[in-house]
This record gives structure tokens, sequence and C-alpha cells, in this order.
């Protein structure tokens, strides 16, 4: 099924325990802020009936009913290209897969681990998330990916931790029908707008954790389930919201604390428990799945902060200027670079579960995080130095509005001929917007932090073939093994007339 945004809307109201800037949420439909978010998740029920992209959106299951397609696991290069192409539409537009990124991507990290997992234990977990998927699908739940715990000290692991034992969630008490969860997930995006919660660990969990080794899904109604949403970063969605802040009052923070409150949760709903030897094959497919959504995320964002740039420095008149050249190529040179690293990432996939699942290339997937996240503060300052100081002192809103202010405002702080004031305001607004702290926290730690992708890339990195170049490059014996460097040819095979030593132009040190 694909449902409409009037039947998603619907879907909300049911009874979930929120609460935002200390008030309780009646209804997250019609808050001041929260309503913001709905309407940005809302697009993921907008674009699959939009003509032009139903090829991408929407696909059919084996009945032959219409459903979404980033709701599929991919089996193919083909299917990640399309998912990235779901990805990157929807965050051009502004929203459009928060209800399918996240949720999407513990989904395919679930089938993944669930895979192994029943080859390996003999479980049944694989036939329990192709159930959950096909719930998913047939009722086109909006849902997203409750990964990072609170996690406490982190120098211990969860159960050395001293003040308590619930800073990762874990299962308190097994039962013939299910298990009771205990413990709190943070900064978990989408969750105002999302129908169903997808849980599992966020790092690898040893023996004696092995209670906290546990994934499952549950909807956001679930008794016990308490979610303190973040507060807005603007107020309104209103004309000044659009003014003031152009791009995040249209993409408001999503993020909630949530706390599972002793939450039974039933077996057909849970995909891991106890299997602590898998924790790491999860969280490590989950973080490959969700950068391939991060580098899309990005195509989007370092597009409008490359073309802000170059629209500010034209509104200044300072476009011809060298410096400025060299920046605008840098900042069009990162963004290339993200995209077309995600794009590497689906075109040579990891296959090797033993089934049709594929997972973007964990080299290339982790490289592009890595190179938006290290370089997104320069792109800021980039920005900030090409549109000057008035990127933080232009004027609000409301002093346009103003009628007794407006024609200095008007009169002032005009810079290039044929520019309207307005449209500088504009710009400097969006970059006083996407240079703001939040912007820049998430860049950072939205799909884990910085450290995480360095891991993923020294674990990943082929340094047998890495070595086998230095040794074949200094003659070194060894490289002749590998399978790339060990069948090259080599011109030193090559037979050659014998050098001519009567060049004295050539000192014999060169030789
Ligand atoms: C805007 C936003 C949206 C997000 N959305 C989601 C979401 O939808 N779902 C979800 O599950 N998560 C989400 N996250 C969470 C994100 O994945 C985490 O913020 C990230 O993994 C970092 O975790 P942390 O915030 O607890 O920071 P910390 O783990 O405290 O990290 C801070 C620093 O400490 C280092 N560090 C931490 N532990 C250790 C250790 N044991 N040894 C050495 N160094 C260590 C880190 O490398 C980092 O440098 C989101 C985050 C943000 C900011």
């Amino acid at each position: 099924m694909i449902r409409t945004v009037a039947q998603y809307l619907e879907s909300l109201n049911d009874g979930r325990q929120m609460w935002c800037m200390g008030e309780k949420v009646k209804d997250v439909r019609t808050h001041p802020t929260l309503s913001g978010i709905i309407r940005s998740a809302a697009l993921d029920y907008v674009l699959p009936h939009r003509p032009e992209y139903r090829d991408i959106f929407v696909t059919r299951d084996e009945d032959g009913e219409e459903v979404n397609f980033l709701l599929t696991a991919p089996k193919s290069s083909a299917d990640l290209l399309r998912r990235r192409e779901c990805f990157a539409t929807a965050m051009r537009s502004g929203g459009g897969v928060l209800l399918h990124c996240m949720g999407a991507d513990a989904l395919a990290a679930f089938t993944v681990t669930a895979n192994i997992m029943d080859k390996k234990l003999g479980t049944n977990y694989s036939e329990r998330v192709e159930n959950y998927r096909r719930l998913l699908m047939k009722q086109d739940l909006g849902i997203t990916g409750a990964i990072t715990d609170v996690k406490g000290d982190r120098g211990l692991h969860p159960s050395q931790q001293k003040q308590h034992q619930d800073y990762y969630l874990r299962v308190v008490d097994k039962q013939k029908d299910g298990i009771v969860v205990r413990g709190a997930k943070v900064h978990i995006s989408a969750s105002p707008c999302a129908n169903e919660l997808l849980c599992s660990p966020c790092r690898t969990h040893g023996e004696a954790d092995k209670d906290y080794a546990l994934a499952f899904a549950v909807p956001c109604s679930t008794p016990g389930v308490k979610m303190l949403a973040v507060e807005p970063v603007s107020r309104t969605y209103d004309d000044e919201g659009r003014f003031d802040y152009p791009k995040t009052s249209r993409m408001q923070p999503t993020e909630c604390l949530i706390v599972f409150d002793d939450v039974f949760v039933p077996w057909e709903r849970v995909f891991m428990c106890g299997e602590w030897q898998f924790s790491r094959t999860l969280a490590y497919a989950f973080g490959s799945y969700h950068r391939l959504f991060g580098t899309c995320k990005m195509i989007g964002k370092l597009e409008a902060m490359t073309g802000a740039a170059a629209l500010v420095a034209e509104y200044n008149g300072v476009e011809h200027a060298d410096h400025v050249r060299k920046k605008l190529a840098w900042m069009a040179m990162i963004t290339h670079m993200v995209a077309e690293l995600g794009k590497a990432a689906c075109l040579d996939p990891v296959k090797e579960f033993g089934h049709d699942v594929v997972m973007p290339n964990a080299m290339s997937i982790n490289a592009a995080k890595f190179t938006f996240a290290s370089n997104f503060h320069q792109m800021c300052q980039h920005m900030q130095d090409i549109a000057g100081g008035l990127c933080t002192t232009v004027p609000a809103y409301r002093d346009w509005q103003n009628p007794e202010i407006r024609p200095y405002i008007e009169k002032y702080l005009s810079a290039k001929d044929g520019v309207p004031t307005e449209d500088r305001l504009k710009v400097m607004r969006l970059i006083k917007d996407m240079t703001g702290n939040y912007w820049q926290i998430d860049t950072i730690h939205g799909e884990g932090s910085m450290a995480a992708q360095q891991m993923h890339l020294y674990g990943s990195a082929d340094w047998n073939r890495l070595k086998a170049a230095a040794k074949r490059s200094a003659h070194i014996d060894g490289w002749q093994s590998d399978p790339v460097y060990g069948n090259l040819s080599s011109a030193d095979d090559i037979p050659m007339p014998p050098a001519d030593e009567s060049y004295a132009s050539i000192p014999r040190a060169l030789k």
C-alpha cells in the first residue's frame, strides 16, 4: 500500500507520550513547532504519488501490491543506486525520506544480521524480519532507527557502569510471549513523525553485556515509550520563519530522547536478543547503510551551500575575485566528491553474506561521510568569508516589515546594481541559517561520529594490497602473491639494448 498524506496524518493520532519544551504534547499534528516536522515528513507520502517519481519510489510486493521501494531489501548495485536516487531526490526536496531512511537502514541491517545469525545459529530471525517487513509494506508505516544509546561513561562497558545499568537499552525480563526492555535512546531523528521505532545496538557488545545485544521494533504509541522532543530551531512555519530561517524552519530538528520504561515487546518483533557475537555485524551494517543516506542528505546540503556562496559572491560583486573563485572551486569539488563516493559505494557493494542482500562498499561510504563531516566547517568558513559580516548581523523579517526602517535597510544594505536588497538579505539569512549550530553538529555526529568512520576505514582497507604496492615499489619480496600487484607487468622485464655510458652530462648518481 502507498498511503496518502491524509492517511499518514491520521495515523499519528495514536496517543503517543511526547513532551516538547517542558510541555506534554497533545497532538503532534497541531503542535506549533512539531507540526512543521510532520509537514516535512509528510513529503514521504507525496513523492511516491508524483508521476515523475513513481518509477523510483514505488515497486510491487510478492502479491503484486504497490509498496514503497525503500522498504525492500537491496539486492544489487542497481537497487542501491535506486535507493540513493530516492534519498537524493527527497533531500533536494527538503524532506521526503525522513520516514524511510534511518528506519529503512535499520531494517536492511536487521535483514543482513538475521541471515547470518540463522545460518550460524539455526535461529528463525529472517522469517521474523520478513514478516515485519510485510507488515510495514502493507500498512506503509513511517519508521525510524533508534540506535544511539545514552551510553553514560563512554570509557565503560554497559554492565560496568557505576550509577545504574540502564545507559544502554537492555532486556530486563524474558516472558513466554515476549521481552521487557529498559533504557534510553538519544538524538533519534524523525521520532515525532514516525509510526514505528526500530531499535538496535550502537556498538559491539561482549558476552558480559549480552543483555544489551538487542534489536526489536515497536510502535511509537507502545505503553512505556516516552519521547522528549528536542527544542525547535525556529518558532514558526509562517512568513517570518520562511524569511529568518529559510532552511531549518522547513526542516526542523526532529530528534527525541526516547525512554523505554519497561516496555513489552512480543517475540515476533524481536530480531536479536542476547546474540552478542553479532552485535558488531548489526552496528556496522546499519552504519554502512545509513551513511549512504548521509551522503544523499549532504548532496542537497552541499549543493545549497556551494550555490549560496556563488550567489552571495555575485550579489556582493566579488564573483571575479581570484580568492573567491578558488574557494568556490574547492566547494564544488567537495560537493562532487561526496556525491561520487556515494555512487561508488553502490557500484561496488559488499555481497559477502551468502544471501542476495547487498550493502554499500564500506571504504567508499565511510570515506564519503568522513569527507563531508571533515570539510563541512571549511565549507561554512568559505561561505561566511565570501558573504561578509552581514551573514550574522542581517536584519530579521520583522525589521524588513517595519515601514519606518525598511527604506534605510533597502538603501544601505543593497550592493550590486540590479540585485534587489531583499534577495541579498534572503541569501544572508540562508547562510546564517546553514552555518548555524544545528547543521554543524548534525554533520559531525549524524550517521556516527568521525572516529566511527575512521574505525571502518582502518578495518576495511585492504592493507595487504596496499603493502604489496609499497613492497613492489621498494623491490621487497612478498608482493608476488597479491592478486593485483603480483600479476602486473613490469618495465624491468622489457629487454633493452645496454645503456650508452659515454654521456658526460649524466652523473653516475642518477643511474
Ligand atoms: C542531529 C543528529 C541526528 C541524529 N539522528 C540519529 C538517529 O536518527 N538515530 C540514531 O540512532 N542516532 C542518531 N544520531 C546519533 C549519532 O549517531 C551520535 O550522535 C553519534 O554516534 C555520536 O554519539 P554521541 O552523540 O553519544 O557522542 P559520543 O559517543 O559521546 O562521542 C563524542 C566523542 O567521544 C568519542 N568517543 C565516544 N566513546 C568513545 C570510546 N569508547 N572510546 C574513544 N572515543 C570515544 C567519539 O568518537 C567522539 O569523538 C543523531 C545525532 C545528531 C547530532
